[in-house]
């Protein structure tokens, strides 16, 4: 979450549909480029403010909070992959602090998705502030955690997180299993920590040509999903991304 946000997006929505207006109203008739440029002006405008989808979120219940830069890996398909590790992701203590202030001012927002990075790398200590603070928000019913720790860094759900956790529900974890191969006994493990504590495990997938495009690999990552509680939130086709 950046600045952006204190862009609203119904003001965005606004100018935009004043442009539109300028542009189509008839007694427009004669002046179209004139008005036309103008238009164009104020909707050019509302997309440089609104250039992070952040903006498009100021009047949803439901944001995404950026709270930490890192990952545990770095996927081939992912789609912040530019930004994530890099000088570019501008995640820190001010724009966790400047998200936690717009959630405060916001009481349209109900859900808050942690995402990332990936959150669960915060040091425990961070993690149960961000959380403590979002839980202090009357309007905040759910959060919500995307982590890939779970897959790849299963050493990371240990039991001080997990009390740290626990402290917050409802909190839900979405994890990031792709393949049955990925659920090992360690990662089933963390797993089985995290549903202990009573945190409802959601997974979702990416299709992968040559990994999981295949009914059988699916139906069986599916049912070792279930072995370890968790269960299949969504399964999306990979963007295209190059490099
Ligand atoms: S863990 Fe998630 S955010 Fe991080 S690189 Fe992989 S897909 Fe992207």
């Amino acid at each position: 979450m950046s600045h952006h946000m204190t862009f609203s997006g119904g003001l965005m929505i606004l100018l935009m549909l004043l442009g539109a207006f300028l542009m189509f109203a008839p007694s427009a008739r004669g002046k179209r480029l004139c008005l036309g440029l103008l238009a164009a002006s104020l909707i050019a405008v509302a997309l440089l403010l609104g250039f992070t989808r952040s903006v498009w979120l100021a009047s949803a219940a439901r944001v995404l909070f950026l709270v930490c830069a890192e990952c545990a890996m770095y996927c081939r398909f992912c789609t912040r992959k530019r930004k994530v590790g890099g000088q570019h992701m501008g995640v820190n203590d001010r724009t966790i602090a400047q998200g936690l202030d717009y959630i405060r001012r916001n009481p349209g927002i109900r859900d808050v998705i942690l995402s990332g990075g990936d959150p669960l790398l915060l040091a425990d200590e961070k993690l149960d502030a961000i959380l403590a603070a979002l839980r202090a928000i009357p309007h905040v019913e759910i959060i919500r955690i995307g982590s890939r720790t779970p897959v790849v860094l299963p050493q990371r759900i240990t039991m001080g997180l997990i009390r740290v956790l626990r402290k917050y529900h409802p909190l839900y974890l979405n994890t990031h299993f792709n393949h049955p191969d990925e659920i090992t006994v360690t990662a089933a493990k963390a797993c089985a920590r995290l549903a202990d504590a009573g945190i409802p495990l959601g997974n979702q997938t990416v299709l992968l040509r040559g990994v999981n495009d295949d009914p059988a690999v699916l139906t069986r990552l599916m049912q070792k999903l279930l072995a370890t509680r968790g269960r299949t939130y969504c399964v999306y086709p990979a963007t295209r991304g190059h490099g």
